[in-house]
């Protein structure tokens, strides 16, 4: 029987390594400062995610794993994106994929 896999990399990485995400910045890692700028979380070092045992920070091997899935989402994101602006539009041009920004409509 096959299964479908809905879990992200980010989130299959995280409960391998027991984290859970971080409350100050809720696993972004970053802060909205005072004018909007993104500060870093100081309560999971700019991670994210923090050791759901303790709380304390994730030591660099679990980093290292985070990043990677991070990037690894980053690239699925893209690809799909681009999957659903090779397909051509149907519909309404209110229900088009923007296509390099130019709609010709
Ligand atoms: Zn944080």
């Amino acid at each position: 029987m096959a299964t479908t896999n809905t879990e992200t990399p980010v989130q299959a990485v995280t409960t391998a390594i027991e984290a859970r995400a971080c409350s100050v910045c809720k696993g972004s890692g970053k802060l909205s400062g005072v004018f909007y700028r993104a500060m870093e979380c100081d309560s999971c070092d700019a991670v994210g995610f923090i050791q759901a045992a303790t709380g304390q920070w994730l030591d660099s091997f679990s980093v290292d794993r985070i990043m990677q899935a991070r990037r690894q989402e980053e690239t699925l994101r893209k690809k799909a994106h681009l999957e659903a602006a090779r397909k051509p539009n149907s519909g309404t041009p209110d229900t088009w994929t923007l296509k390099n920004n130019l709609r010709l409509d």
